[in-house]
């Protein structure tokens, strides 16, 4: 390749380039992304989730290239819960999680022993964790984890950055409140939308600064790479739980 950064997007790789790089040993890990397009109130545009799990995945893969690829994922997520906003996009929990089982086993096929799935939407988190011991036993000898990207923050990081609210770890990420809205304001300020950020009931959105969004950003970048990182070191392992005698 020509480029002086490795890609880390899969799709972005012809299936030569993946084949050679799989084959080199090069690649120690994949990470699925998946998230959700959905209201996030008056001021914060509907792929937020999605955009936030991206742009956190490629930092970290960035990080810890040329070892990661990611492989994206799923955009739309479970959002029963938010489709009284018409445009809210939403899958039905049994369809989401067969798509994520046949991303997983496409990478598992791929040749993958190390996968992390990223998750970048509160909806998705229950009804993956209904699936995951199924998911662990089904993929039983692959090194596989869920999280979500705010999952390594707490309670400190909650009373050093947030201004608003009541500063409790459900703040991070909270809905489209202080954390999402700096996050925005600090990677895609576009999506935001200034008139209708004063007119929320609840100030907490109205005080997010880029400068905190940042900061959340190398947060969370940074705990996720140390968490994929072990993963793809081998130091962090998932058990297959017992199967039933
Ligand atoms: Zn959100």
């Amino acid at each position: 390749m020509s480029n002086a950064e490795p890609e880390t997007v899969l799709g972005k790789l012809t299936r030569r380039e993946f084949r050679e790089r799989m084959a080199s040993g090069e690649l120690a890990g994949c990470l699925i992304p998946v998230a959700a397009i959905e209201q996030h109130l008056e001021h914060l545009a509907m792929e937020h989730d999605w955009r936030s799990v991206g742009l956190v995945t490629r930092a970290v893969a960035r990080r810890l290239a040329p070892r990661l690829l990611i492989a994206e994922g799923l955009m739309c997520g479970i959002s029963e819960h938010h489709m009284q906003h018409p445009g809210t996009l939403t899958l039905r929990p049994g369809t989401f999680l067969t798509v994520l089982g046949d991303l997983i086993d496409s990478m598992v096929r791929a040749g993958f022993r190390n996968i992390v799935v990223v998750n970048g939407h509160g909806g998705n988190i229950e009804p993956i964790r209904g699936v995951w011991d199924q998911f662990l036993r089904q993929f039983d000898g692959t090194n596989l984890h869920f999280l979500s990207y705010w999952d390594r923050l707490g309670q400190a990081d909650a009373d050093e950055l947030l201004r608003g609210g009541k500063r409790l770890p459900d703040d991070m990420p909270g809905h489209a409140q202080e954390f999402e809205t700096s996050f925005a304001l600090a990677k895609f300020p576009e999506n935001v939308r200034a008139d209708a950020l004063a007119d929320q009931p609840d100030r907490s959105p109205a005080l997010a600064t880029a400068e905190q969004g940042n900061d959340w950003f190398a947060r969370v970048t940074g705990r996720l790479a140390k968490f994929v990182g072990e993963v793809i070191d081998g130091e962090r392992q998932s058990k297959t739980p017992p199967y039933h005698p």
